[in-house]
């Protein structure tokens, strides 16, 4: 049994399979906390139940031992997931030895190189549960609503936006990259399948350490024929309103060991997304206009102020709790209680003080901001601060958007693209747009951005017979995880994470 079925276990004698993740002892009686991979539970030994061999046994166990428990399941509501287990037999199957990650704070530096193990964590469980819940709800939407999913190849031997950014690797003595983007094999699947999606991993040579990029990630990219950007946005919107509405519901255990507020949630679901053009979005990251009666300036000002309180806060905490460390005769079980608590505070107060150096640069890049410049991983961050629901930028300068991105009939200087930014800072999770039809002006970017035209007569092809209007976009499956986790970093949203200066576990 598993201990995911115990709501519908209650009372009957089961058998579960499981590691010890935690172990407290008192007079008579070991608790050890199991976890089976479908969930957690504290499971009793009772001395006066087992055997004195088990019992024995159950005390000496140390964390991540693997153990075979039968016993009964019995409501509880002050435990987790409201029940617990009364062991009445217990089998050791394996003896862990002394497992290098403990209920101690760790640095994310060592925790990342035992990512093996990390991922046995109660909080990276949490993670991949949404991430897998997630997945699941990605098929469902374009599945229900007549999506083909279809694959993109890995090894491209053409760039689909110049080669700088690109892995490249030896095929059979000529040179072969790993994809960044399925889209113009998705464009061309959508015109023999109508409505497609990808589902692939993509890769990027981003030689830079942020909190947004891997080098290797998840894309989804549906490509729609006879759709056009208004299309597109409209599907975008149902679309992230419906992960978002999944995920709400059936990850609430989840979120809680997260300690992610949900409420968001809801606003998005229900609310409408807003739809900004691109030189109305440089005036709101300017300061120039008001969102809901603030400004961006405003907001980064109250940040500061908040953030430096709170680190004054802090600072006053740890020196108290430094001094009851030396208080005389102080127990070493306290003494460690307290030092966890010191180190907790000092991590807290490391993020704190970096906010408080970035804000400063973030107002100051935000009012210098310059109509035609792409937006910067802050200026989607002050954006963003302002809603409390993704926001849609659409209708951007040509010159920063790919070559295959449709001009705007009315401007010339636009392209009919649109970046989705998700709130609370996260910025963006979407890229996408219509793509051009007009076969000469495709031909005019792909010699302006230098492209070798050899490697896109395939893809003219598509516009020489039966073109269509059609768009299409991309969602970073890790950008999603992080947001909805609400996680600091990217590195924790993929089972083993690929980046500049990560390749192993
Ligand atoms: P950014 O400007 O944030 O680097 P981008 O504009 O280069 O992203 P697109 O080419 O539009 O990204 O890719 C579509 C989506 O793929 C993005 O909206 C994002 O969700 C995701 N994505 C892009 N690059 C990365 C990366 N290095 N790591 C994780 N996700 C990424
Ligand atoms: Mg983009």
């Amino acid at each position: 049994m598993q201990i995911s079925e115990f709501p519908k276990l209650e009372k009957k004698t089961v058998t579960i399979k499981g590691w010890v993740t935690n172990k407290r002892t008192s007079k008579g009686l070991v608790f050890l906390i199991i976890r089976d991979g479908s969930g957690f539970t504290q499971c009793v030994i009772d001395e006066g139940i087992v055997k004195p061999d088990i019992f024995e046994a159950a005390r000496n166990l140390h964390q991540e031992s693997a153990v075979e428990c039968t016993g009964v399941v019995v409501k509880d509501e002050k435990q987790i997931e409201g029940y617990e287990f009364q062991v009445t037999n217990m089998n050791v199957i394996s003896i862990a030895e002394n497992y290098p990650i403990t209920n101690k704070p760790h640095g994310v530096e060592f925790l990342i190189d035992h990512r093996h193990l990390w991922l046995r964590s109660r909080r990276q469980w949490a993670i991949m549960r949404i991430r897998n819940q997630i997945i699941y709800s990605i098929h469902s939407f374009f599945q229900e609503q007549g999506f083909v999913q279809m694959d993109a190849p890995i090894l491209t031997g053409n760039a689909c936006e110049g080669t700088s950014t690109l892995f490249s690797c030896d095929f059979y003595d000529s040179k072969a990259y790993l994809t960044q983007s399925g889209q113009l094999y998705g464009e061309a699947m959508a015109m023999a399948m109508g409505k497609i999606y990808t589902f692939g991993p993509t890769f990027r040579a981003e030689k830079s350490k942020t909190r947004r990029h891997l080098s290797e990630f998840w894309m989804i990219e549906p490509e729609m024929a006879f759709y056009d950007n208004d299309m597109n946005m409209d599907l975008i919107e149902s679309f992230i309103k419906r992960l978002i509405n999944d995920v709400n519901e059936k990850c609430k255990n989840e979120f809680s060991m997260l300690n992610r507020d949900t409420a968001i949630f809801e606003n998005i679901i229900n609310k409408k997304f807003p739809r900004i053009p691109y030189n109305e979005a440089v005036k709101i990251i300017r300061g120039e206009i008001a969102v809901n009666g603030k400004t961006t300036i405003e907001i980064l000002n109250q940040e500061l102020i908040k953030t430096t309180g709170r680190i004054s806060e802090i600072n006053k905490e740890i020196s108290e709790k430094e001094a009851e460390l030396k208080a005389p005769g102080i127990k070493l079980g306290k003494q460690n209680f307290i030092q966890n608590k010191i180190d907790k505070l000092k991590n807290e107060l490391k993020e704190l003080e970096e906010e408080e150096r970035n804000i400063p640069q973030w107002l100051e890049s935000a009012k210098n901001f310059e109509y035609g410049n792409d937006l910067g991983g802050s200026d989607e961050t002050v954006l963003t601060m302002l809603f409390d629901t993704p926001v849609m930028i659409y209708n951007w300068p040509n010159h920063i958007k790919a070559f295959y991105m449709k001009r705007d009939e009315t401007n010339q200087e636009l392209a009919k693209g649109v970046d989705v930014l998700a709130p609370e800072g996260y910025g963006e999770i979407v890229g996408g747009g219509q793509r051009e039809t007009n076969i000469d002006l495709l031909i005019q970017k792909i010699n302006e951005h230098e492209l070798p035209m050899e490697a896109f007569e395939w893809y003219l092809d598509l516009r020489r017979y039966g073109s269509v209007p059609h768009s299409g976009f991309g969602l970073g499956l890790e950008r999603m995880v992080a947001w909805i986790c609400k996680l600091k970093h990217i590195r924790e949203t993929i089972p083993f994470p690929r980046m500049y200066g990560l390749l192993t576990p």
